[in-house]
């Protein structure tokens, strides 16, 4: 099967980037001695997830209790839910995973939330590991990590019965709000991977210092893909980042472009979709329309970046086509404009690198693996939705 033969609009992973993505990630988390735990939401692809096993991950990040249960499902057996899970349905399947062998650890960052943990685990006869999130600038969850009652928080969380303390967490997620005023974009970057390694290593050495966590067995988990393209590790009175969870870098998109994260020509999923309508204005400006809209591409937008999406020039090369400009999306419709005149007529492939991978991903049944013009596997995508596939509850 060739390229021009998939129905559009496809999403297409290059897969020499692929491999060259995996590599580079694999060999920056070797050399910085901490243990590559991917986030499998970019792609929850259980293909893809087996080629980081291969190359030395361990273990598997995901974002959802569904998504745990998909990668269980398909042998996965060490996964960290790197977000809160605190309702009896989502506690209730994690126990299930745990009951059936699976090492399954989750977030806590409330009372409530470590108490119903505690509740559930306890009730069922088993001990969760967990995690407790910190904030280290990203302002999502997670406790401060200059929070001065978090050392009781911890301490409480400690005695809960069901529930054993793994380590920190935490996610740089503030890597996407780019430079402040008369930054360069690759000190932004530097800034941010020292804030979400060093505020981490400072809780813990309090948090060690308070006999909460030992610097030889706790996990410190941190996470991005921008600030993990920066990463170096660093010791602190015997504690060190243990652990990173970048999951974007798989793939690479618009917005990690922008960030100077990443290269177009690293960036590995393309979306492939065909030009439906095509008219010209009267001062000479070119419009397409072309088959994907929100539903493929997401209406994401983000630091520095125009538009939603770039327009390749050359699928191969990653060479950007410096006239057109995807400007508008509606849902099944994405908006190009061309000043001066198109290279595409109707009919035609027009490839687009997603500002957002993840979410693009996450819009599809399934990846198309392409070695240039050649389809050469196909990757179904799992663990969409809040339920487990076939699961009533
Ligand atoms: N960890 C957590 C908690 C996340 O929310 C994310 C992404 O949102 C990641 C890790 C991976 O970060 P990235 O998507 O930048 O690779």
């Amino acid at each position: 099967v060739l390229v021009p033969d998939l129905p559009t609009p496809a999403l297409l992973v290059d897969r020499a980037r692929l491999d060259a993505n995996l590599d580079a990630a694999q060999a920056r988390a070797d050399a910085n001695g901490v243990a590559l735990r991917p986030h499998a939401k970019t792609h929850r692809s259980p293909a893809l997830a087996r080629l980081q096993r291969d190359r030395g991950a361990r273990g598997l990040t995901v974002a959802t209790v569904a998504e745990a249960e998909a990668f269980a499902a398909a042998g996965f057996d060490d996964l960290v839910v790197a977000r809160e899970v605190v309702t009896g349905n989502g506690l209730g399947r994690l126990a299930d995973l745990a009951a059936r062998g699976v090492r399954v650890a989750f977030c806590v960052d409330t009372i409530p939330g470590a108490n119903a943990a505690s509740a559930l685990f306890k009730a069922r006869g088993l001990t969760a590991d967990v995690l407790v999130e910190v904030d280290t600038g990203h302002g999502r969850c997670g406790v401060r990590w200059d929070d001065r009652t978090a050392p009781a928080f911890v301490a409480h969380v400690a005695h809960l019965e069901g529930l054993r303390v793994r380590g920190l967490l935490t996610h740089g997620g503030h890597s996407y709000a780019g430079p402040t005023e008369g930054e360069a974009p690759a000190a932004a970057l530097d800034r941010a991977m020292r804030e979400e390694r060093d505020r981490l290593l400072d809780l813990a050495v309090r948090l060690g210092a308070a006999g909460l966590l030992d610097p030889g067995e706790a996990a410190l988990s941190i996470g991005s893909t921008p600030t993990f393209s920066r990463f170096e590790n660093r010791e602190r009175e015997g504690f060190r980042i243990t652990e990173v969870r970048p999951g974007n870098y798989v793939f690479h998109d618009a917005q990690q472009v922008a960030l100077g994260a990443a290269t177009l020509g690293q960036c590995a999923l393309t979306c492939v979709a065909a030009v439906l309508s095509r008219h010209r204005d009267a001062d000479g400006t070119e419009r397409l329309f072309v088959d994907a809209g929100k539903k493929a591409l997401s209406s994401e937008t983000g630091w520095g970046v125009g538009g939603y999406g770039v327009v390749l020039y050359s699928a191969r090369t990653r060479v950007p086509n410096p006239h057109a400009a995807l400007v508008a999306l509606s849902e099944e419709h994405g908006w190009i404009e061309v000043p001066g005149g198109a290279v595409f007529g109707v009919g035609d492939p027009v490839h687009l690198v997603p500002n957002h991978a993840c979410v693009a991903v996450a819009t599809q049944p399934r990846l198309f693996v392409v070695d240039g013009e050649e389809v050469v596997d196909e990757w179904e995508v799992v663990g969409q939705g809040a339920g487990a596939a076939g699961d009533a509850r």
